[in-house]
């Protein structure tokens, strides 16, 4: 099915298996607030480095997988059947970077990233500034041979494992003033504190703290691109996270319709399987369909991808993935909580986990209205044959 190449199904074979690793540990997770023992996370990420699922991303001759697109996809897709963010192990470093990046920051930050070594956040997002990006107050001003960075970034996903951010901010004087500038600064660094750590709705190991830049000096080697070039690189960033968050909430509704179907097989009420109420049988019939229709979607947008497609039709294609792959999924975990009744609303069951994990999926990396934006935008200027 889906014309997938011998290549393809082998990654695809391999990720699932990796998932099928993982899923045993999502209940003790759950359960200590998302942390597993330390050396436990560390063997899933050397069993994911070992069967080939790390940095799938990145180009072949940086030591990276060098995958397609779609193969990139059936790697998040299974790391996405798991709950509890564990198969974030299957890391995919930063694949913007390579093409701008300078030799010197191949050298600190994109190699030891692909090797495992390195692990990046992104502080972009600002209490005044989230969909909004082009808002940000956070600043950067030359001083002698490097910058100084100001601002208070919020939700920076992962800092509390991340041994370097991206920091972007407003040009402060100079002949870009007031555009956007992206940075690369170390952790720690003298200047950078934690403002504060918030509970979010999921159980993860990786938090989201609000994050504070105060006269933070980077040298200016590690400025990324040129003065005036940050926003560009968000597109960028955005274009692959969209389509790879699709891919794990196709991979999350995939196992949650596995689930639901097998538990309305068995369990009984007034006698029969409750699958065959049409009540619960339509929800089944829901679930499978609307899956069916977004890995459709998926799949031949990392392939328009690994065509060549043109970039901002992959643009509008990716919102297009992203919004109906995090809405269906929620749809499915709402469905599946309903099939497992009582069941479905304990933490020990995995419709329960995800129904929490898959909110936060219409929201980051651009909002569910966000994307319709993008994808309205598209449609008007170059019509909607252009985009499907
Ligand atoms: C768990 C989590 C992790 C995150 N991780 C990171 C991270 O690592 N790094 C980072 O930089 N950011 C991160 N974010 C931030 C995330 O990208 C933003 O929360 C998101 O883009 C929305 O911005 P906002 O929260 O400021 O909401 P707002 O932009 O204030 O939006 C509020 C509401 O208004 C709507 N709205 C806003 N603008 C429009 C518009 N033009 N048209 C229609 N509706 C609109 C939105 O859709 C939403 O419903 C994370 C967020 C969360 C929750």
């Amino acid at each position: 099915m889906y014309g997938l190449s011998e290549s393809d199904l082998d990654i695809q074979k391999r990720a699932a298996a990796f998932a099928d690793e993982l899923i045993p540990f999502e209940v003790d997770a759950e359960l200590a607030g998302g942390e597993l023992p330390a050396e436990v996370t560390k063997a899933h990420a050397a069993r994911a480095r070992e069967m080939g699922l790390c940095a799938t991303n990145m180009p072949a001759e940086l030591g990276g997988g060098g995958c397609t697109a779609l193969q990139q996809v059936l790697v998040q897709e299974q790391a996405g059947r798991v709950t509890n963010a564990l198969g974030w192990v299957a890391a995919t470093p930063p694949s913007w970077l390579p093409a701008v990046a300078t030799a010197d920051q191949l050298d600190r930050y994109v190699r030891p990233a692909v090797r495992g070594e390195r692990e990046e956040c992104y502080a972009i997002t600002e209490e005044g500034a989230g969909s909004d990006v082009a808002a940000i107050e956070a600043t950067a001003r030359r001083d002698g041979d490097g910058y100084l960075l100001n601002g208070v970034k919020w939700h920076v996903t992962s800092y509390n494992t991340a041994d370097f951010a991206f920091f972007q901010a407003k040009l402060d004087g100079g002949a870009h003033h007031g555009e956007h500038a992206m940075f690369l600064v170390d952790l720690p660094s003298p200047g950078v504190r934690v403002v504060r750590t918030p509970a979010y709705t999921h159980t993860i190991s990786h938090h989201h703290p609000i994050v504070a830049f105060t006269d933070v000096r980077v040298p200016a080697a590690n400025l990324i691109g040129a003065e005036g070039d940050g926003m560009a690189f968000a597109y960028e960033w955005f274009r692959f996270e969209r389509l790879m968050v699709a891919a794990r909430c196709l991979g999350a509704a995939g196992r949650l319709t596995g689930e639901m179907t097998a538990f309305a097989r068995e369990r009984q009420a007034g006698g029969r399987p409750i699958s065959e109420y049409g009540l619960v049988g339509g929800m089944l019939a829901d679930s499978l369909t609307e899956l069916f229709a977004s890995r459709a979607l998926l799949y031949e947008t990392a392939r328009g991808i690994d065509a060549g497609a043109d970039v901002k039709v992959s643009h509008a294609q990716c919102s297009m993935a992203k919004l109906y792959c995090s809405e269906m999924a929620g749809r499915v975990a709402d469905r599946a909580v309903q099939v497992f009744g009582g069941r479905g609303y304990m933490r020990e069951n995995v419709a329960e986990r995800f129904y929490r994990e898959l909110r936060v999926e219409r929201i980051w990396e651009g909002t569910s209205e966000v994307q319709r934006a993008i994808i309205a935008g598209q449609m008007v200027k170059r019509g909607p044959a252009a985009l499907a």
